[in-house]
């Protein structure tokens, strides 16, 4: 053949590659859905047969393809497929056009151990394969080892030996290359498939040609069998992966001890319904969630709160399914039962923060997306190559197939979501909740936190700790304070009507009443026009604050919130609540510092109460006497500023300022989980948690920056070396298996984080 002919071979098929594989993907890219008109519905699907980045991308395409399907994200570790679609799509259709792209797909029914079983299956079809696949070529690869005293094989028996490796184990490979080419959609089993295919028929070529060329059956099955190493240890791995989720699914008992009327009877926990009494006995596991209505306790929240301290539980608390009962006994009456609990909103948050997708994994889907065409371009200017400068037919495939097998990118594909299931079921082990991976990769970029100080920094259980009054008593204006606090939900509300109760004060009905968020409430006692709130708010009604001022002050040099009772604009007592900060809150915000975080603090209350609690706690910065809305505004201008924000707040009242940055953290109580309204949740109120989660979310992007760089570094290396013949296909294929494991490994590391 002359040099010409070979040429315009090459040319050719390198331009079928490019339009069969390449031209397809411009157009669906191109025809994007046209958004939701209507209500869209969740689909949760279990897809089977993915193995790479490639398929990923395959099964979502395949899905955005199906007519209403506004969105869908699909994860490998995992195996599953969350389909956003309009309301006229049935999850059969979807069903359909996966399996129509060549993956096995069901609906997802919220059975973990179901999904379970899918994986062990699959690891266990994966091992029979490689067993089956390691007895046959072994024989063969030891035997062209060229070993001194061991002869080769005749070529005769090695195909016979090689046949039922390439065809009967290695049909899972054929089949699925078959239909992605079909597909018009590249994948790592095309790059197999036609690998092992290139060696195995041009070596039977070369046995009935007698042509005295080299057979390669060595290479054709060590592929095979080195392949299905690697899909086995990947199947056994990844099962450790889901680990964190496995566990939180075990806390969920399956029974629960009925009350009926002074005696308790085991009852399956199906049957329970809301209202029903339950008990715990001393080293039970909670059942549902509910309120303690008698008896007295220490619970071990651990498991949902990560917080290590036993919780002292008696009549009012809430409990949570799934924590275990201390020494005590209880009985409690169940508020919330089923996939309402705490226990299940918890199980799902995780699931879908696992289920999620870095940002930084849409490059690495770009770019296996042109890889694998790419690919099997260099693999044909290899053989092409090889054929006109060497002239040798055999040396030609061999070299192309070590490309095509080196430049499987399996590690590509594992190399960012394994890292997010692990770093993500590790939060919620310490009882930090990210909404999606999305949240843990931001919270590890920024560079500045923002503190709420009420309920955040401080307790958030204020009291009443000095008053100072002119022209009334100190009792009197403590019975107007409270009657005006009597209709407000706020802290310092709660403080004032403690107070007053404890000096058997009786709050007098008053009038009228209006509370002005984030500045104090006003109201009309006796016909008089009243007020209570904070000086500024005073001073903007035109409140002289003669007599009062000089006793405000100084209570508010100690950290208190001062609050300024008036009557017709005369101010009649300064109230000093003091709120002190939580006991970790100095040391979490040291720890934050020295994470490299600005640390701000932000408040509706005085300059000077503000200023005092952030020097307790060592905070940097202070923004005060800040309504609820300028506190977004406050933040926006910090982004303008360059700096990329983390607020903390409790997620009920702050949460346009924990949407504005960001990254919003919601520190909860456990009881409120506010999951839906911040991008992490803090399911215990112990702030230690927070540099805790930033220094998780890093250890995430810098396994996830490692895994990526190792898998890109690994090919791109490889590729050239094994186009110009240094490498043969079997180490590439071994080199495969062992990068797969290495991704897969360095994010179990993951697992043994420590807060420290
Ligand atoms: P924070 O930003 O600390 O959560 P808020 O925005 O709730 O505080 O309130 C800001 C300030 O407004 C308080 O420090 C207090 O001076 C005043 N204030 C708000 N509500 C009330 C109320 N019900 N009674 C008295 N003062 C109030
Ligand atoms: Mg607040």
């Amino acid at each position: 053949m002359n040099d010409l002919v070979l040429a315009a071979l090459f040319a050719a098929s390198a331009a079928f590659v490019l339009w069969w594989f390449l031209w397809p993907m411009r157009r669906t890219r191109a025809a994007k859905p046209a958004p939701a008109s209507s209500t869209t519905l969740r689909h949760e699907l279990h897809i089977g047969g993915m193995h790479c980045a490639s398929c990923v991308g395959r099964v979502e395409s395949c899905l955005m393809n199906v007519e209403g399907v506004v969105s869908s994200s699909v994860s490998l570790p995992s195996e599953s497929a969350t389909v956003m679609a309009d309301e006229g799509v049935q999850t059969t259709h979807l069903i359909e056009a996966v399996e129509k792209a060549g993956y096995h797909a069901e609906l997802r029914n919220g059975d973990h151990h179901h999904h379970e079983h899918h994986h062990s299956q699959e690891a266990k079809t994966a091992r029979f394969n490689f067993i089956v696949a390691a007895v046959l070529s072994s024989p063969i690869l030891l035997t062209s080892m060229h070993i001194p005293g061991i002869p080769e094989l005749p070529a005769l028996i090695q195909f016979l030996l090689a046949t039922p490796v390439v065809v009967l184990c290695g049909r899972q490979f054929f089949i699925r290359a078959a239909k992605s080419i079909a597909a018009r959609n590249a994948d790592m089993d095309v790059l197999i498939a036609i690998g092992v295919g290139a060696a195995y028929l041009f070596s039977i070529a070369a046995l009935f040609s007698h042509a005295h060329l080299h057979v390669y059956f060595e290479a054709a099955t060590a592929i095979v069998t080195l392949v299905l190493l690697g899909r086995f240890l990947e199947a056994v791995s990844m099962r450790k992966t889901g680990e964190a989720i496995r566990s939180l699914f075990e806390l969920q008992p399956t029974t629960a001890l009925l009350w009926n009327e002074g005696e308790t009877k085991l009852v399956p926990l199906a049957s329970i319904k809301k209202g029903d009494i339950l008990a715990a006995r001393p080293g039970d596991r909670i059942s549902v969630d509910g309120q303690v209505i008698e008896g007295e306790s220490q619970l071990d929240e651990s498991m949902l709160s990560g917080e290590s301290m036993p919780v002292e539980k008696a009549a009012g608390d809430r409990v949570f399914a799934g924590t275990m009962n201390g020494s005590g006994w209880i009985k409690f009456v169940a508020t919330e039962v089923g996939e309402h609990t705490a226990l299940a909103q918890i199980i799902r948050a995780v699931s879908n923060a696992q289920n999620s997708k870095a940002a930084i994994q849409s490059l690495a889907d770009k770019i296996t997306s042109v890889f694998i065409p790419a690919a099997l371009l260099v693999a044909l200017g290899t053989f092409f190559g090889w054929l006109m400068f060497s002239g040798a037919f055999d040396t030609a495939v061999i070299n192309s197939v070590a490309v095509l097998i080196i430049a499987c990118p399996c590690a590509m594909g594992l190399a960012t979501p394994v890292a997010i299931v692990v770093g993500v079921g590790r939060a919620a082990q310490m009882g930090v909740l990210p909404q999606n991976a999305h949240a843990l990769e931001t919270l590890a970029r920024t560079n500045m936190i923002v503190f709420d100080k009420t309920g955040t920094i401080t307790r958030g259980k204020p009291t009443l700790t000095d008053v100072a009054s002119s022209q009334i008593s100190e009792n009197d204006a403590l019975a107007v304070a409270a009657a005006l606090e009597s209709r407000s939900e706020h802290p310092i509300a709660k403080a004032i009507i403690e107070a007053a109760r404890q000096r058997n004060i009786q709050p007098q009905p008053i009038e009228s009443f209006q509370a002005q968020a984030g500045s104090g409430v006003i109201g009309v006692l006796h016909g008089k026009s009243v007020g209570l709130g904070s000086q500024k708010f005073a001073e903007s009604i035109g409140v002289s604050l003669d007599g009062i001022q000089e006793p405000a002050n100084k209570s508010a040099k100690l950290g208190n919130t001062v609050v300024i009772l008036w009557q017709d604009n005369v101010a009649l007592a300064a109230f000093g609540i003091s709120d002190i900060p939580k006991s970790e809150a100095r040391h979490a915000v040291e720890t934050l510092k020295h994470l490299g975080l600005r640390t701000v603090l932000m408040t509706g209350d005085s300059h000077v109460s503000a200023e005092t609690i952030a020097a307790q706690v060592g905070i940097q910065s202070v923004l005060a006497e800040l309504r609820p809305e300028d506190k977004s505004e406050e933040i926006a201008k910090l982004q303008r500023q360059g700096e990329r924000v983390a607020m903390v707040g409790d997620g009920i009242n702050d949460s346009p300022a924990l949407a504005q940055a960001d990254v919003g953290i919601a520190m909860g109580s456990g009881s409120d989980i506010a999951l839906e309204t911040s991008d992490i949740t803090i399911v215990r109120s112990n702030l230690d948690a927070i540099p805790e989660a930033v220094r998780l979310s890093r250890a995430v992007l810098k396994v996830i920056k490692q895994n990526l760089f190792f898998a890109f570094f690994y090919n791109s290396l490889a590729i050239p070396l094994a186009a110009l013949g240094f490498l043969n296909p079997m180490i590439g294929a071994a080199a495969m298996a062992l990068s797969d494991i290495c991704v897969v490994g360095n994010a179990l590391r993951l697992r043994a984080f420590r807060p420290r």
